[in-house]
């Protein structure tokens, strides 16, 4: 056989078999980069819309297995390099924080999020994004309580209000960032003042939970709480006869605490392209009406209206301090309520 017909006949083997790697390493990677791997402290029926939506518009899969914060950090810790993880939802910017001081989200840089997110709900190293915002304001009972006497947080430490106040326990994430909040704007001794004449108004214990809270109000046995208005949402959609309305505090000074449901790509993300896709995806307007009208909460890209029922509420000044404080400054704001007697 002349040489010039098996030459060829060779080549075509080696032709063959490239092409066949190629195909198989091309389904390989596509395999890999087709899905997105998230841990959130977001309840299911608060993610899975958005991801199913995700999904729809780009092919893109997303598993996700939900648990509580301290159990996702801690997972991610344990697993360091090997963690299946792309992205980490959390339900406040203290626990996004905690994940960034401990390196294990990655900073991203996205035109897309820094143009959707406001400043102040996100971090200044991009490490994580606010997604929804939570407003952590008064709610206070229409009949026992005069408007006029509601102003600010401070305020609610005055003599006016003594064995009129409810609170919920100073164990849950939202009162740590409040409080760490206000440390950043008075300083400890100031705050400790205010949060010493909280527990010197209390009607009652600290109480489990903001719903818990507005139901002591809403019979009387205290005037005024302070909850996350998402929670006020809930309760009133399901008995809108209480005699319960929000007051916004601080409008004339630093506006409504408010805290975020927010997400940071892994260090050690296996898929950051798409997992900045998802990211990206969650702050647009479609994804934001979902994510944040699902729960009643208000949207994080001020381009996006809210809800009809919350925006009945009114409108409100947020306190535009960045929320990387209410990390920073929790171990603080944890050991001043400790010494305040806020249980
Ligand atoms: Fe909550």
């Amino acid at each position: 056989m002349p040489r010039s017909c098996v030459r060829p006949r060779l080549n075509f083997k080696y032709f063959l078999a490239a092409i066949s790697l190629f195909i198989s390493l091309l389904v390989i990677s596509s395999a890999h980069a087709e899905q997105v791997i998230v841990y959130s402290a977001r309840i299911e029926q608060l993610i899975k819309p958005m991801f199913d939506a995700f999904t729809k518009d780009t092919g893109i899969q997303v598993k996700y297995t939900t648990d509580q914060e301290g159990v996702l950090l801690a997972r991610l810790k344990a697993e360091g390099k090997n963690t299946p993880a792309d992205i980490l939802i959390t339900t406040d910017a203290g626990n996004l924080w905690e994940a960034a001081r401990a390196d294990l989200l990655r900073p991203v840089n996205s035109e897309i999020l820094e143009k959707n997110i406001s400043p102040h709900l996100r971090d200044p190293q991009n490490r994580w994004f606010g997604l929804s915002v939570r407003a952590r304001t008064l709610v206070y009972n229409t009949r026992n309580v005069n408007i006029a006497d509601l102003s600010t947080y401070e305020d609610l430490a005055s003599s006016k209000w003594k064995g009129r106040l409810c609170l919920r326990t100073s164990k849950k994430v939202y009162n740590q960032s409040l409080v760490a909040m206000m440390i950043a704007e008075h300083g400890e001794a100031e705050t400790e003042k205010i949060v010493r004449g909280w527990i010197a108004n209390l009607a009652t214990d600290p109480l489990s939970d903001d719903t818990r809270a507005m139901e002591f109000v809403a019979a009387g046995r205290c005037d005024v709480t302070l909850v996350n208005s998402y929670y006020y949402g809930r309760l009133m959609k399901k008995a809108p006869e209480l005699p319960l309305a929000i007051f916004w505090p601080n409008q004339n000074n630093s506006g409504v605490h408010v805290n975020v449901s927010g997400a940071g790509v892994t260090k050690y993300s296996k898929n950051p392209q798409a997992a900045i896709k998802l990211l990206e995806y969650l702050s647009s307007e479609k994804a934001q009406n979902l994510f944040a009208d699902v729960n009643m909460e208000y949207p994080a890209n001020p381009e996006v209206k809210s809800d009809l029922a919350v925006a009945s509420w009114g409108d409100f000044k947020q306190n535009p301090m960045n929320l990387a404080k209410a990390g920073e400054l929790q171990a603080a704001a944890i050991k001043l309520m400790d010494r305040a007697g806020y249980r």
